[in-house]
């Protein structure tokens, strides 16, 4: 009883495979599957299609595991959504829904914690406690879309924790999103977004997925790169950029570089002509974000007019650039910040 798994963390084809180890048809497997993440079903005793037996036999061996939301704070500007959820083992992750005229949109976590230290966020703050199964990456998908009676059609990995040190779990998870008898959500729907680790960019490359990857830039120089984010002391920005040709040549996609614009630390002219230097000739869009000032640092956003002129000079040498808008505004809180107040109350 003890060693049972939970069925929603399983491709399709790992789940007939598994089936088919234990003398079940393939098109069970499918019935399963489609119940679990297209039905939202909460237990084997709740999929239909199933005889008595085979429901007993299943349960020997797996469960579905369900995440439970412990708080939802509900913007009134906007309709923006961010949910704190509870996993099995009590931890907390947090997602956010989103609408936008182009549909709905959902960023969820895909670590609990975060061990990548950049130095102005706060999913980082606590370190990594562990990853998350590619159940309950999706879950977060299933639980918002139940709870708010609506399709999710746009998917963003820019919730807690960093995609590519969860790498097999978060593929799983992109199989399992995508299939058709899933939500059947379209790859070029998902972005995925990294602080730039490196072997695993070329990896994913190979597997010619159209995901929209983005990489969180911050900084055009490495040596300044280094004081906010410390995975700038294993990768250089020069291997960063072959490795995003290498990306773009393999997929055809555009790639998104993510900029957080820090007030006095990389939000002058200057900067902006570096980041120019940096990702010229590149099929590549900018997108700035001012900065959400946490409390556990002293960083604070760009003023509007530098966030502008960071823009402006973009755009101007015919870099695509655009500005994050802010979403939600009232409940505005940075990444991993929900988590972090909601945990010191306990
Ligand atoms: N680990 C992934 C996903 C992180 S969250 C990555 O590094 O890309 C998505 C984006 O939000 C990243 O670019 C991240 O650097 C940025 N971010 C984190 N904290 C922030 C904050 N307080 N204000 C603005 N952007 C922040």
């Amino acid at each position: 009883m003890n060693n049972r798994s939970d069925i929603k963390s399983y491709t399709l084809k790992e789940l007939r495979d598994i089936l088919a180890n234990k003398n079940i048809k393939p098109f069970r497997a499918n019935q399963i599957f489609g119940f679990v993440h297209k039905k939202n079903i909460r237990c084997i005793d709740d999929i239909p299609v199933l005889s008595k037996d085979l429901k007993s036999k299943l349960k020997e061996c797996f469960y579905i595991d369900n995440i439970k939301i412990a708080k939802r704070y509900d913007s009134k500007i906007d309709d923006t959504k961010k949910y704190l959820f509870r996993l099995r083992d009590n931890n907390i992750i947090e997602s956010v829904l989103m609408k936008y005229k182009h549909g709905n949109t959902v960023c969820i976590s895909t670590q609990v914690g975060c061990r990548m230290g950049c130095s102005f966020c706060a999913s980082t703050k606590q370190g990594l406690i562990r990853n998350l199964t590619s159940g309950e990456i999706a879950d977060q998908i299933y639980k918002i879309q139940s709870d708010q009676d609506l399709k999710i059609s746009n998917i963003v990995l820019m919730g807690s924790g960093e995609p590519f040190d969860n790498y097999e779990n978060v593929l799983k998870f992109l199989d399992i999103i995508h299939d058709e008898l899933g939500l059947k959500i379209g790859y070029r729907h998902i972005t995925l977004s990294t602080c730039g680790i490196v072997p695993k960019i070329y990896d994913f490359a190979d597997k010619k997925l159209p995901v929209t990857l983005s990489i969180s830039l911050h900084s055009a120089i490495d040596d300044d790169r280094k004081k906010i984010m410390p995975i700038a002391n294993k990768y250089k920005l020069k291997e960063i950029i072959k490795a995003c040709e290498y990306y773009i040549n393999k997929t055809n996609r555009r790639i998104t570089f993510e900029y957080t614009l820090i007030d006095a630390v990389n939000d002058s002219k200057k900067n902006a002509l570096e980041i120019y230097e940096l990702v010229k000739g590149l099929l590549c869009h900018v997108n700035l974000i001012p900065l959400n000032s946490i409390k556990e640092s002293d960083y604070s956003k760009s003023n509007k007019d530098n966030v502008k002129r960071f823009a402006d000079v973009l755009n101007q040498k015919g870099i695509s650039t655009t500005v994050r808008r802010e979403m939600g505004s009232d409940i505005n809180a940075a990444c991993g910040q929900l988590r972090n107040n909601y945990i010191n109350q306990d």
